[in-house]
């Protein structure tokens, strides 16, 4: 079995598999440009080896006159600096385009994935709450591989650099200066694992704001219809104010780091002055070595002061990371079965199915009927009975408890997803339109399709006149987010045009012209009539005038049949059906 890891850097390092090249020039380039930036010290010590040593000097292997050796170290000098800047250059350019890369395909990758995860998924969460993730996580990624990565590496760099020049200076001390290291990177490891589960209740706050927003920006109508604007206004200041107070908790540690390490620090650094100033008195160490001594202490020492800033870097941009990868991981419960037919005719058999959103309440009761291929088939019942989740079953939306569900002799778990509901035109009871114009949103129904298409359609759907004559653009009007620019009617009929572009041998109507008035019900009547001869249709409708001719009438009463034949039949029966019936035609004023 692979061994999967669990910490964020490890899974993230596995993720970005395919980067790890990008990730060592760039590493190479944070390590070079240190390596020049500790070089000053040693030039130092070369212009002075000239001055004193002259012909007898370092340099002298190379250049006999001490003169000429102050203008090759000018030379060398004027390189060195040149190099620094350009390494400099090199990694920032380098880790901040990987940090965008990255990015770039996690943000892709994560969205992917949850694209394709159950209906059932995003009804347990909240909108805001998985924007968060794939937006503000991923962007958090940035934060520590911009910086912090070059930090880590350059520390190391460091320590490792200054540590060969001192022990080939003087041993006899240099242990010392060393000291404290170990404790510093004790202290690191402890103060990131104390910080962690902290960035993790930060994240998991910030997407709770994201989600609040998200859900009255969505809702803003609402809020203003019932002047609920203060109440809205205290609910996102509690979820904020929560969000600030984990902020604080994270804040209050992170920012002991850097004074602790720097007392660790001093003390390491005092010491050294001390024991190697004794050393010089006795005469046992020499003047030159003490002081390059107490310089290189400080340059080891000083730049961890600044892991404690990067570890903290490092924490949060984890604690995103997981949150992401998470998501990445989660796979979905309803998955694509092998067989993928050219075309469906539509013999839909439920066979006992039954179903529950929640175990507690069932939906579906062992329902068993058939929609014969090429037959317009109503499903009539009252509200709740279940008729729409029958929809989402026949979509594979969701899986039914028991029981089962074939379309042409296939079980709908051995079909392709695709294969499945590209052959369904699904015009359903909420209408959702992109924010986008009215032609975009009808084809995409069938993407590609002409003009003439997109019109044939709309006037199917009773749409095309009001597209030309009442909308200011006519097919580029835009139609604002969920089509909130257009009226409850207009919506449908949209809707309605979308599903009759799609041309899918199965098409299902879930209360599809509920919204409009009688006599556009009664004209998209007349031009479905024409549209669903040969084509297996599923409608549903409370409006019993719409279903009156089909070929037969399933009624549905608390998730279960209780009722099927014609309108004619139905009537005669002195049942459900014929209540309902009479309720509408004004026969009777209330169900019996
Ligand atoms: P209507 O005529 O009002 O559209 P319907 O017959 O289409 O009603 P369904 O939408 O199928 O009714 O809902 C049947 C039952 O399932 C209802 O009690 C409803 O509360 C419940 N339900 C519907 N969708 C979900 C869901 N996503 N999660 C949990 N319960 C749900
Ligand atoms: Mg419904």
């Amino acid at each position: 079995m692979d061994h999967v890891p669990t910490r964020p850097l490890a899974r993230l390092w596995a993720y970005a598999r395919s980067h790890r090249r990008a990730v060592a020039v760039a590493s190479s380039f944070s390590v070079l440009n240190k390596i020049f930036d500790l070089a000053p010290p040693i030039l130092i010590g070369l212009a002075v080896d000239i001055v004193v040593q002259r012909e007898d000097s370092f340099l002298a292997r190379w250049v006999v006159d001490a003169r000429d050796q102050l203008l090759l170290l000018a030379v060398l000098t004027f390189v060195i600096w040149v190099a620094e800047s350009l390494f400099e250059y090199l990694w920032r350019v380098w880790w901040r385009n990987l940090a965008q890369t990255i990015e770039h395909e996690l943000r892709i990758d994560a969205y992917t994935n949850v694209q394709d995860l159950d209906l059932r998924w995003f009804e347990d969460r909240a909108t805001g709450d998985v924007m968060a993730a794939l937006n503000d996580d991923v962007n958090q990624l940035e934060r520590f591989l911009d910086h912090g990565a070059n930090d880590i590496l350059q520390v190391l760099t460091t320590v490792i650099g200054i540590g060969i020049m001192f022990f080939a200076l003087a041993p006899e001390v240099a242990w010392m200066s060393f000291l404290p290291i170990p404790l510093i990177i004790w202290g690191s490891v402890k103060f990131q694992r104390l910080l962690e589960p902290r960035y993790t209740a930060v994240r998991d706050e910030a997407a709770m704001v994201n989600a609040v927003l998200a859900n009255n920006l969505g809702g803003m109508a609402t809020i203003k219809s019932f002047t609920a604007e203060p109440r809205e206004v205290e609910r996102v200041s509690e979820a904020s104010d929560a969000y600030r107070q984990v902020n604080r908790g994270a804040i209050r540690l992170s920012s002991a780091f850097a004074p602790l390490i720097r007392i660790v620090i001093l003390a390491g650094f005092t010491a050294t002055l001390i024991y190697g100033g004794f050393l010089a008195l006795d005469g046992t160490l020499a003047v030159g070595a003490y002081s390059v001594m107490v310089f290189l202490t400080q340059r080891l020492l000083w730049p961890l002061t600044r892991l404690g800033e990067t570890f903290d870097l490092y924490q949060r941009a984890m604690a995103s990371t997981k949150r992401v990868l998470d998501l990445l991981d989660t796979r979905p419960q309803i998955v694509s079965g092998p067989m993928a037919p050219d075309a469906l005719v539509g013999d839909i058999t439920f066979d006992a199915v039954s179903f529950a959103y929640d175990p507690e309440s069932p939906v579906l009761d062992t329902l068993s009927l058939t929609i014969p291929a090429g037959s317009t088939t109503a499903i009539v019942g009252p509200t709740g009975s279940g008729k729409s989740t029958l929809v989402k079953l026949l979509l594979r939306f969701y899986e039914p408890t028991d029981g089962t569900i074939t379309i042409d002799g296939h079980e709908l778990a051995e079909l392709d997803l695709s294969a499945l509901r590209s052959q369904i035109g699904l015009v359903s009871q909420d209408v959702f339109l992109f924010h986008g114009t009215v032609r975009e949103n009808i084809v995409y129904g069938r993407p590609g399709a002409s003009q003439e298409e997109i019109e044939a359609a709309a006037a199917i759907a009773e749409a095309h006149d009001f597209i030309t004559h009442d909308l200011p653009n006519g097919y580029d009007t835009i139609v604002g987010e969920r089509g909130q620019k257009l009226s409850g009617g207009q919506r449908q009929r949209i809707s309605i045009a979308r599903a009759v572009l799609k041309d899918p041998p199965i098409l299902v109507l879930d209360e599809a012209t509920s919204s409009v008035d009688n006599e556009t019900e009664a004209a998209i009547q007349r031009s479905l009539d024409r549209l669903i001869i040969d084509r297996t249709t599923l409608v549903i409708a409370h409006r019993l005038s719409t279903i009156r001719y089909a070929d037969a009438i399933h009624v549905l009463a608390d998730g279960r049949l209780v009722e099927s034949g014609t309108h004619e039949e139905l009537v005669e029966r002195d049942a459900l059906y014929n209540a309902l019936w009479k309720v509408q035609t004004g026969e009777a004023h209330h169900l019996a």
